[in-house]
């Protein structure tokens, strides 16, 4: 898909990896409809994103909400005429032990709370927008594609039963869509970034980031821009399907 005039959402587009994502597109010509929760944070990301001469839009949008989810896509529909592409992006952790032991007594378990949260915005999330993507795309007559933002963590991680689960289950998401898709000319895909420096990332204790860098055979994090162009490889190459590319300096939990 050549990426000049095409209209691509990005959920969680305010900041972090989302941010990077929008302003890589923008520089090639893309149309951006970014979603999030923060004004301020989408307000930003627009501006920089009109530098370079693209329509960007912000929609305040919850992606765990099913009215929320259908009113960002037909608004898309309404403002662009037309949806060619969608990164389900937007994604929260609630990191906790699934059962902690002092002494032989168990002093605390990971929440129902949490386990929710994590589900109703990453697996959730983005299940309801990427049904109502491909239902818009198919609507307007356009081809296109989704990407899901897996994780590293997707096959086990210590501290993140929730989140692990759910980054599971957009890759699984994404080869379902593939087979399913494909007949209206829609792609999906994913993409497991290893630890990347955004705010996620950087708000970890200091001594876990440091014991994560030490383990990374590349010896550093990754770089925003680094799944940016994952992001825009995947849209651009019409053949990859259905795959998850893993973005991670060799790192293996
Ligand atoms: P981030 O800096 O925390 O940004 C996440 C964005 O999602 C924020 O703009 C946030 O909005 C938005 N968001 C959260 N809940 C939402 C909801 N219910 N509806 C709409 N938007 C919502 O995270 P990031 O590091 O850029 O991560 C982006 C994605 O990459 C996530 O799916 C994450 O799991 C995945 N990932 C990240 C890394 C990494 O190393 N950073 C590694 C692997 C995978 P607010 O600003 O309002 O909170």
């Amino acid at each position: 898909m050549e990426l000049k005039d095409k209209v691509i959402v990005i959920t969680g587009g305010g900041r972090g990896l989302g941010r990077a994502m929008a302003l890589e597109l923008a520089e090639k010509g893309a149309k951006l409809a970014l979603a999030d929760l923060d004004q301020e944070g989408l307000d930003e990301t627009i501006a920089l994103c009109a530098e370079f001469g693209v329509e960007a839009r912000g929609y305040i949008a919850n992606v765990s909400d099913e009215d929320s989810v259908v009113k960002l896509f037909n608004d898309v529909a309404a403002d662009f005429g037309a949806l060619h592409g969608l990164v389900n992006n937007a994604g929260i952790t609630r990191d906790g032990l699934f059962i902690k032991v002092k002494e032989g007594k168990v002093v605390s378990k990971m929440s129902l709370d949490n386990w929710n949260l994590v589900m109703d915005v990453n697996l959730t999330g983005t299940f309801l927008c990427g049904r109502e993507a491909a239902i818009k795309m198919i609507e307007l007559g356009n081809q296109g594609c989704i990407i899901n933002i897996s994780s590293i963590s997707r096959s086990g991680n210590m501290g993140q039963t929730n989140y692990t689960a759910t980054k599971a289950g957009v890759q699984a998401m994404a080869v379902t869509w593939s087979k399913e898709l494909a007949r209206y000319g829609i792609r999906a895909a994913s993409i497991a970034p290893g630890f990347i420096g955004t705010e996620m990332v950087l708000s970890m204790k200091p001594e876990a980031l440091a014991k994560v860098e030490a383990t990374i055979p590349a010896k550093r994090l990754g770089k925003p821009q680094e799944i940016a162009n994952t992001v825009a490889f995947i849209l651009q190459n019409d053949y990859v399907n259905g795959r998850c590319i893993e973005v991670d300096g060799a790192l293996r939990l």
